[in-house]
């Protein structure tokens, strides 16, 4: 929470559930990621939060951008950053897309199979592209699982194919898992990347670009290590994996670059119990996993929580949102600590939901109209 979202709450008093972002915050982020991995471009994911005026003050600052559609590559051309700060980081992309990113003037694409290159081979000729590799996620509490990459043994054969089709063979990427809480979860991606640099030497092409993905934490109720932390590791690995022949890099930060930048403001809407003896109390709020809390999914994300009240005399409550939906529930594994005093018609602040929340919200589920978000 930061002085002035606190200032805007009140005295702004908006109606409804909303996100409030702190510009200053994300530029803050922006300059720590630079200061951090000096030698590496950030591209900001910008499905992590789209808001103009982010994309707009990252722009200024020299961020470039990591899309994953055409209408996320229209919202960064809007800002004024020109096409040459994009990549098409989705590895799954209708081949009229891959022509209209083309005409747009983007030509950095994501593969991860032969068919992916042809598309591209088609529709944006001459293009660079860098193959995903799959990566296990094990110590991310927002694993990405196996829906995006190739076995690392598989790329050569890929990226072999994308040079012989006319494309730039330009690198290879991965994602360690978002909210990465182990700094050195890249040594093993690094040590397949390098693998895959020195077998397509060996069929004399040379690749020039590990693109190091996202994974970088925000705070929530744990501590995190510090993105210099991260930096170090990664720059170590780097040099225990290509010696003297350190590629290009560049990161994709969503969550880290926005997540402490926002709060959200929502309100009690009823307290209950199923039953007179229940210890535990049913906390219903005005926001849920539809209204753009979706990532509490399996209660994976946790994020702080306060109230007017102080932390006097807390009792656990289940936390659940407004919708007819039972699946609406946040947190009920493990119950939220919160203060028996908190009634109907109170403030309830999560904080560090400044990514993936605008993103994840419904467009009117249960007539609930989509999350409102204010950026100061
Ligand atoms: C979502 C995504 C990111 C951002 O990940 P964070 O963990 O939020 O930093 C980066 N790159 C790609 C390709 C993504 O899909």
């Amino acid at each position: 929470m930061t002085d002035r979202i606190r200032e805007f709450l009140r005295t702004r008093r908006p109606e409804g559930p909303c996100l409030v972002m702190d510009l200053d915050v994300v530029r803050d982020n922006y300059t720590t990621f630079a200061r951090s991995l000096p030698d590496t471009r950030v591209y900001y994911a910008v499905k992590a939060n789209p808001a103009p005026e982010i994309l707009t003050l990252l722009a200024e600052m020299g961020s470039s951008f990591d899309c994953a559609s055409v209408g996320e590559i229209e919202m960064v051309l809007a800002t004024g950053a020109k096409a040459d700060r994009i990549s098409y980081g989705n590895t799954i992309k209708k081949e009229r897309d891959v022509a209209r990113a083309f005409e747009l003037g983007v030509r950095l694409y994501a593969v991860d199979c032969v068919a992916e290159v042809d598309k591209i081979a088609r529709s944006a000729p001459g293009s660079r592209v860098f193959c995903r590799i799959l990566s296990d996620g094990a110590g991310a509490e927002w694993p990405l699982s196996r829906k995006f990459g190739c076995d690392p043994d598989m790329a050569p054969m890929v990226l072999e194919h994308a040079h012989r089709v006319g494309l730039e063979a330009y690198g290879v990427s991965f994602h360690v898992g978002s909210q990465q809480g182990n700094t050195g979860a890249w040594d093993g991606a690094l040590a397949s990347a390098s693998h895959i640099f020195r077998e397509m030497a060996e069929r004399g092409i040379q690749l020039k670009m590990v693109n190091l993905g996202g994974g970088f934490p925000t705070k929530y109720l744990k501590d995190v290590p510090k993105v210099e932390t991260y930096g170090n590791a990664i720059w170590d690995s780097l040099l225990k994996h290509f010696g003297n022949q350190v590629p290009e890099t560049i990161i994709e930060p969503g969550r880290g670059m926005v997540g402490n930048a926002g709060v959200i403001k929502s309100e009690v809407v009823l307290i209950s119990k199923k039953h007179d003896d229940d210890d535990v109390r049913w906390v219903y709020l005005d926001i849920g996993k539809f209204g753009g809390l979706a990532e509490t999914m399996d209660e994976a994300i946790r994020y702080p929580i306060s109230t007017e009240h102080g932390d006097e005399h807390l009792v656990p409550c289940v936390l659940a949102g407004p919708t007819c939906d039972s699946a609406d529930v946040m947190y009920e594994k493990t119950p939220y600590m919160l203060p028996v005093s908190l009634s109907i018609g109170d403030d309830v602040l999560i904080e560090g939901t400044g990514a993936y929340t605008t993103t994840y919200a419904s467009v009117a589920f249960n007539g609930f109209p989509p999350l409102k978000a204010y950026v100061i």
